[in-house]
Parts: structure tokens; C-alpha cells; sequence
């Protein structure tokens, strides 16, 4: 009598399959291994629809044995290793494991999907398309690694709440490792670096993760400005190439690129002038180029993706421009939250800056970081749990701005807007360069803190 499924992780995604599941008349069953205040709350709210939550029950072959004769299925979330020993344990007694995302594509594959994978620029990406889809009448809706599961998806599908025509899915490669099947009707490869190895083992595995994606799209779309890409462009399956570069030498195989009057061209068409993009730095003109790319191959035509870039106003957390006050510019980009990401955006706003940086430390080499520093700011404020091992690191490296420590955000955002006005900066950015967990939920709790603090102190002065 088989006939239970068990979900295992009480995340987003684990939510949203045991909603879906429950929905559609399965009897299930959700393992999490936390008993936080948060998993507490969710599990009584799925409690309320029937569905049995166990708490502290870890990923573990004992917790699973008496279950063992309903067990049917089992839907693991993204964070779950694929190949962790308990689930080969159960495959190897011929229990069948699905990852949460391939429970949407069961549903949902009679719609266009547009996937979306890469180490970086997925999710602004992924909000770029959407925009152009939306605001040229075609029913679209994002969900995945996007803060809406694409079990949640499905289910406001089923109940007719909506009626997409295309499902712009960011897929990161923990979601991919447990869905090899999905083939979308355009495959979208941002870019290829170092990152997940903990998981993934080796690069060419990782690769290989998002290559399946891609290679089962109809349509592909790949970033010729990233070197990983462009290296391997005779090993990948042909496609459509983008780069935010001229089209010369290395790049002579793209299909779309920036000529050197700023103007995005396709076999001979200038499409609109980068101008149009409110974005800065050049990974956003990465970003564009491929969302361009995707536009045209659904057929939106040029002057309605001009005006679609027009409008796009980036994503929220990701050098976000939030205030401009007496000529400086202050930004959220509270996403940045490893020392790769704050050069990005360290490089990408207007010299000279105030720099607010802190949170709880992540390991990895400051080096490009400092380089960044020192060319860009002119004034630096640590906060959190990470200020005196920052400071230990910078002020090691001879740098000559002014560097100070404090508590938290709140203090940071008053000493930072005070050495702003004083040295006359062009820019005020949070680029924490750490996670947030040691004072905040999340980098986006953070953000909108920021966003508050920022508020209230222009409201005073
Ligand atoms: P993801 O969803 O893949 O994490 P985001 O769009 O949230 O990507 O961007 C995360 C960070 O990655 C940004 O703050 C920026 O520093 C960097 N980034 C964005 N787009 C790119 C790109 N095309 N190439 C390299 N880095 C990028």
C-alpha cells in the first residue's frame, strides 16, 4: 500500500511541493531537520491543510524505515545534495526521488519556458525578459530560484489565477542536479565561474549541470563575454551569442554585440543606443544583450525592446539606486554578498565613493576587493560581526582613505552619509561584501533596512 510522498526541507520550495501535492489529493509527509521559530510557523500552517510536518528529522535511512511500506515518492528541495548517501540508500530499494522543480515541469511543460542559469546575472536576467514580455502584452510570470517556487507556480495555474503564455524560470544548478529532464523552449547561459564546488566536486561537473539545461533547449542563448563560455564555444551545442564588446577578433562568431558608437547590432541593424539601459556597470550590459537576444527570438520588435529597456529599473538589492541627495548617489546592493560580487559593484558606480561594508564573514581573498577600494573610495565604514577582520585586512594593504568601525547598520548609515557630505563623494553604496545572518534574516531584510535608514535620515536633515 504505497501512497504517501515525503517532501524532505521546509524551505520555499519544500513548501510549495507539499502544497502543490496536498492540493492534487496526495498524502504527504514533510521531513526538516530545524525547529527554528520560522519552521514552527510553516509547519503549523501546512498542519492546518492536513499535511504532517516532522521537525528535527534528519536526511537519515532510520527516520525513513518506518514509512517505508507508503513511502511512493520523495521530492527533495534544492538545498539537499543530490547525491547525499541516505537518498542512493533509497533509490537503491527502488524508491523514486524527484527534485522539486521537475514536479513543476510535470505540470507546466505545455508552456514556454524560458531558463535561466549561470553563476551570476540569473535573477537580474530573468527580471529583464519578464519586463519586456509584460510590457509587450505577453503574459509572462517568473518563479524558481526567484523568491516564488515553481510549485507555487503550478498550483495558482491549476486554480486559474493566472494565464501565463511563458514561465521565466531562474534555475540554479542545485535545482538543475535534480531535474534533467526539463527542456525549455529557450536555454539562457549567463556566464561560468568558481562557485558550489563543495557540492558540485569539480568545475565540469557544475558545468555539465547547466550544459544539460541548455543542450535540451530548443532555442540558446549564451554570454560571449564570459571566458569560460567563450573557450568552450566549439564544445557547445550551436546557438545564438551574445557580448557587450565590439564584434572583432575573438568575438567575430556573436550574433548580437555593441558597436563603437554604443549601439546594440545585430547582422548590421542598430537595434538602440546602450544609453537606454538605467543600469550601470558592464555586466548589466551583458545582461541586456541577452535579454535582447531573447526578445527578438520571440519575436518583440526593436523599438518595443528599446522601450522596454527604457523602463526596466533593475531589481531591488542589486546595485540598487535608491536616493540621490545633494549630488551623491546612495545604493542598495545589499545581494552583494562575497568579495567577487563587491567588485562588481565597487567598479560599476561613479568614483569617488563612501563605501558601507560588514555583516557575518565569508571566506575567500580580499585581494581584487582591496585593488577595488583604493581606486574607488575614498572612505570606508565597517559594521557588524566581520568590521575588525575587514579592517585587519585593509588597513594591512596601505590604504589611504578613512576607515571606521561600528555596531551596525543604523550607526554605518550616519557616519557614512556624515563622510559623504564632508568629503563631497559622488556615491554612498552598501556593498556589504558579507552574508547578513549575523544581524539580519536575509540580504533582503537587509536592503529594506537600509532603504529605511537612508529614508529617515534625509527626512531629519
Ligand atoms: P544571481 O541570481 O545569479 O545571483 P543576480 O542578478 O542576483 O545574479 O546578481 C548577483 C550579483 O552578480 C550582482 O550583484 C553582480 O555583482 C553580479 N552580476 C550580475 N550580472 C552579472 C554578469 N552578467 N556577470 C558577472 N557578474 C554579474
Amino acid at each position: 500500500m504505497k501512497s504517501s510522498t515525503v517532501v524532505i526541507g521546509l524551505g520555499r520550495s519544500g513548501i510549495g511541493a507539499a502544497n502543490l501535492l496536498n492540493n492534487e489529493n496526495n498524502h504527504v509527509i514533510v521531513f526538516e531537520k530545524d525547529n527554528n521559530d520560522e519552521i514552527c510557523k510553516s509547519a503549523t500552517e501546512l498542519n492546518k491543510i492536513g499535511i504532517k510536518v516532522k521537525i528535527n528529522t534528519a536526511l537519515e535511512f532510520k527516520n525513513f524505515e518506518p514509512l517505508l511500506p507508503i513511502i511512493e515518492s520523495i521530492i527533495v528541495s534544492p538545498s539537499i545534495p543530490w547525491d547525499h548517501p541516505t537518498l542512493k540508500q533509497l533509490r537503491s530499494i527502488g524508491i523514486q526521488i524527484k527534485g522539486e522543480i521537475s514536479l513543476a515541469w510535470e505540470r507546466m511543460n505545455n508552456l514556454k519556458w524560458i531558463g535561466i542559469t549561470g553563476t551570476n546575472g540569473k535573477t537580474t536576467v530573468t527580471h529583464m525578459i519578464n519586463h519586456i514580455l509584460r510590457s509587450n502584452g505577453h503574459p509572462a510570470e517568473m518563479a524558481g530560484n526567484v523568491g516564488r517556487s515553481a510549485a507555487d507556480l503550478a498550483l495558482e495555474i491549476k486554480h486559474e489565477k493566472i494565464k501565463p503564455e511563458y514561465l521565466v524560470m531562474e534555475l540554479s544548478s542545485y535545482q538543475l542536479e535534480a531535474a534533467t529532464e526539463i527542456s525549455p523552449y529557450i536555454g539562457i547561459w549567463t556566464n561560468l565561474t568558481e562557485d558550489h564546488l563543495e557540492r558540485h566536486k569539480t568545475m565540469e561537473n557544475y558545468s555539465n549541470i547547466k550544459k544539460n539545461m541548455i543542450d535540451n533547449s530548443k532555442i540558446r542563448i549564451y554570454n560571449a563575454d564570459d571566458g569560460y563560455l567563450r573557450e568552450n564555444y566549439s564544445r557547445l551545442n550551436p546557438g545564438i551569442w551574445v557580448t557587450s564588446l565590439e564584434k572583432r577578433n575573438k568575438n567575430s562568431f556573436v550574433d548580437y554585440w555593441i558597436n563603437k558608437d554604443g549601439f546594440v547590432c545585430t547582422k548590421g541593424i542598430e537595434i538602440f543606443h546602450t544609453s537606454s539601459l538605467k543600469l550601470r556597470g558592464k555586466h548589466n550590459l551583458q545582461n541586456m544583450m541577452i535579454a535582447v537576444a531573447t526578445a527578438h527570438a520571440i519575436g518583440i520588435k526593436n523599438e518595443s525592446i528599446k522601450q522596454s529597456i527604457l523602463s526596466f529599473e533593475g531589481v531591488a538589492h542589486r546595485l540598487e539606486r535608491i536616493y540621490t541627495f545633494k549630488d551623491i548617489e546612495i545604493y542598495n546592493d545589499s545581494k552583494a554578498t562575497n568579495f567577487a560580487s563587491g567588485v562588481v559593484g565597487l567598479n560599476s558606480i561613479e568614483a569617488p565613493a563612501i563605501l558601507l561594508a560588514g555583516g557575518k564573514s565569508k571566506e575567500g581573498d580580499p585581494s581584487d576587493w582591496i585593488k577595488a577600494l583604493k581606486k574607488q573610495t575614498i572612505g570606508i565604514i565597517l559594521f557588524g560581526e566581520s568590521a575588525q577582520l575587514l579592517i585587519k585586512s585593509i588597513k594591512q594593504s596601505g590604504y589611504k582613505g578613512k576607515v571606521e568601525c561600528c555596531k551596525d547598520l543604523a550607526q554605518a548609515v550616519t557616519l557614512g552619509m556624515k563622510m559623504a557630505l564632508e568629503k563631497k563623494s559622488k556615491t554612498l553604496l552598501l556593498s556589504p561584501v558579507c552574508a547578513s545572518f549575523d544581524q539580519y534574516k536575509s540580504f533582503e531584510d537587509r536592503g529594506n533596512h537600509f532603504r529605511e535608514l537612508i529614508k529617515s535620515y534625509l527626512e531629519i536633515v
